[in-house]
């Protein structure tokens, strides 16, 4: 049966990839439809309930900058937020907040059945509708046929999703959703390349049966920071404190004592989980000297008693996570609501995609979350606005657009992604990023919002409001620059008693905040200085120029430099043996990953500067 309507972009899945892919097409115009298992598990967070942290804050805050949606649903469902590495420098400060899970959700689903130009429809897709080597839409598992110009894929954990708790095993998408096994076949005939990876949950707790008073009780930050850009903390609802306790050596002795019950030491599972979230069993076998390991016990919302205990997840059998957890201080009488897993699932070489997420093979065919082999919502909404934005470009005939690496995380991950691949679930770090100091969660707007605006992402109200940010800096930035405290002025005594050394000519706001031991606030605090912009934003904005501004300078210069051979395009249908020059093994890797620039091909492991050169040479000849 033939669907009454075609459409510019159909996205399938909405975890957190599918909502912002489908959400930012429907912002550029677009007659967008989202199809997703189950409208009401839209914006579902699998597993722990937060968002941001180190590189992720930096991941949300871009998304939010180009008009996403995750940084304001987190503002509104947040009940704690905290500046994580505070005390360091603002490349990797970061912000996370613990979400109210149904609230999240809530705010989530309210959004997208509100949102202009969308269309949701709950059904399962079996399967897509091919026109040669390029994709022409969806069909259902009723046999729905969905016509649609460009199809985005954001299918999660689902495809031959299969959950292990203990030797036990069943295929299901995570714990309570169906697989999605039809739709996993029909890719496997297509000209992908897959693998599988896994990854894994803790069980959940009773806050009734839980003994808080030894625990260390944490709370959030006051002031409290907020996500989006054009948020603020009065959006917030009643913040809580979470708490931390600890495994100890009974814990880890339970452990050890099962491994052989562990279907991942036991061979089971053959995926590939994540570095950076092992299971409670990978940590005690990994660092077996350690005698206990942190756990964050963070609620999972204002109106429920179950909590998230962060840092043991498993798939060892119920009776050992029973053992477990009650072996833990505080736990000792802890009921168990959901017992943890893990799952194994089907992900696509993402080097099979090109960096604006579209697949090499398949024209008008974007993949975005999860099945790139990425692991996080973070990652998974930072890719999903980037294919829902370039299947919308697509879709409207105009060009692709994603930004590079020292533009954004976004670009980072989306080069890392389509020219490294991964064997391992991907998660952002700020240490990923070459141009750090370029790249901050602070600057996301000043970075993204312009282009954002030229490209459809960006509405009315927060474009007045990034204007308005933005005249505000100038208008200060200029006032330091031109306001100078002389041997004469009258608040000399109390500029003196801020600096290390005292003033022995005149000199301007500016240079007296570039001193280490000078804050923005403490200068603005002296009378006849201030007063500070109220907008604290814009105030942390004109305090980092200031500071910063030598060493920021010396990273535009490299990006410049990398810039000049960066764009330089490489064919995709290049025979790299017809490359004088080149060595066996760097013919085997770009004919592997099939770089579109010398950027991308520069940043292949194994590709040498030597080899770039010739490829360069070559170019010229040839090109
Ligand atoms: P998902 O959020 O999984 O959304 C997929 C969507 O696609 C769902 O709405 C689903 O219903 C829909 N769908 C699937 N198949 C079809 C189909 N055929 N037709 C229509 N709709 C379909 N991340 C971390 O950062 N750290 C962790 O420790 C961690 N642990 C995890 C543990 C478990 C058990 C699971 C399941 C996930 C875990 N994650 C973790 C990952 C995190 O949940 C994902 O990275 C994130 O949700 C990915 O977002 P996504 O949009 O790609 O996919």
């Amino acid at each position: 049966m033939q669907y009454h309507e075609q459409f510019d972009v159909i996205v399938v899945g909405g975890g957190h990839a599918g909502t912002e892919a489908a959400t930012a097409a429907a912002r550029m115009g677009l007659n967008t439809l989202l199809l997703t298992h189950n409208i009401d598990t839209l914006g579902h967070m699998s597993c722990n309930p937060a968002i941001g942290g180190i590189g992720k804050g930096h991941l949300v805050k871009e998304v939010d900058a180009l008009g996403g949606i995750m940084a304001r649903a987190i503002d509104l469902g947040g009940i704690q937020f905290r500046t994580l590495n505070s005390s360091k420098g603002p490349a990797v400060r970061a912000t996370r907040a613990q979400a109210d899970r149904l609230l999240y959700k809530a705010v989530v689903r309210q959004t997208l059945e509100n949102y202009p130009n969308l269309k949701i429809f709950q059904q399962a897709c079996d399967d897509l509708i091919m026109d040669g080597d390029r994709v022409a839409g969806v069909v259902t598992q009723s046999g729905i046929r969905i016509s649609g110009k460009t199809v985005v894929l954001t299918v999660g954990t689902f495809l031959n999703g299969l959950i292990h708790i203990g030797m036990e095993n069943y295929k299901g998408g995570r714990a309570g959703d169906p697989p999605s096994i039809a739709l996993a076949q029909r890719l496997r005939e297509l000209p992908l390349r897959i693998d599988r990876l896994k990854t894994g949950t803790p069980p959940r707790i009773d806050a009734r049966t839980v003994d808080f008073s030894v625990m260390q009780q944490q709370h959030g930050d006051d002031p409290r920071p907020v996500f989006s850009f054009i948020g603020d903390a009065s959006q917030h609802p009643r913040q809580v404190p979470c708490y931390v306790t600890h495994t100890n050596e009974q814990t880890h002795e339970v452990i050890r004592n099962n491994l052989d019950r562990s279907p991942m030491y036991a061979g089971v599972i053959e995926g590939i989980g994540p570095r950076y979230c092992p299971s409670i069993e990978d940590k005690i076998t990994r660092f077996a000297d350690k005698t206990a390991h942190q756990i964050f016990v963070e609620p999972e919302g204002l109106t429920t008693h179950e909590l998230y205990p962060n840092g043991i997840s498993t798939s060892l059998p119920f009776d050992v996570q029973v053992q477990i957890v009650r072996s833990i201080r505080g736990f000792e009488n802890a009921h168990i609501t959901r017992p943890g897993y893990a799952i194994e699932y089907d992900f696509f070489d993402p080097r099979d995609l090109k960096a604006n997420m579209e697949s090499k093979c398949i024209a008008n065919l974007f993949f975005a979350g999860q099945i790139n082999g990425t692991t996080g919502y973070e990652e998974a909404a930072a890719q999903g606005l980037m294919a829902g934005l370039n299947a919308g470009l697509r879709a409207q005939g105009k060009e692709a657009w994603h930004p590079r690496r020292d533009q954004a995380y976004m670009g980072v991950m989306m080069d890392d992604l389509s020219t490294l691949g991964t064997r391992e679930p991907y998660r952002m770090f700020t240490s990923r990023a070459e141009y750090r100091l370029l790249l901050r969660e602070d600057n996301a707007d000043l970075r993204l919002t312009a282009v954002g605006r030229e490209l459809g992402l960006v509405d009315d109200e927060r474009w007045s409001k990034f204007n308005a940010k933005m005249e505000q800096v100038e208008l200060e930035r200029q006032r330091m620059r031109s306001t100078w405290i002389h041997p004469q002025h009258p608040s000399l005594e109390a500029v003196n008693a801020l600096v290390n050394t005292p003033l022995t000519r005149e000199q301007s706001l500016e240079e007296l905040l570039r001193r280490p031991e000078v804050t923005y606030d403490a200068l603005m605090a002296i009378e006849g200085v201030g007063p500070a912009l109220e907008d604290t934003a814009a105030a942390d904005q004109v305090e980092i120029q200031i500071k910063y501004a030598g060493y920021i300078e010396r990273q535009h210069d490299e990006v410049e430099k990398q810039l000049r051979n960066e764009n330089t395009l490489l064919p995709l249908d290049m025979n790299y043996r017809d490359v004088n020059g080149l060595s066996n093994e760097v013919i085997a890797k770009l004919s592997d990953a099939r770089p579109q620039t010398i950027g991308q091909a520069s940043r292949i492991s194994g590709i040498t500067p030597a080899a770039i050169s010739i490829l360069l040479v070559h170019l010229k000849k040839h090109g």
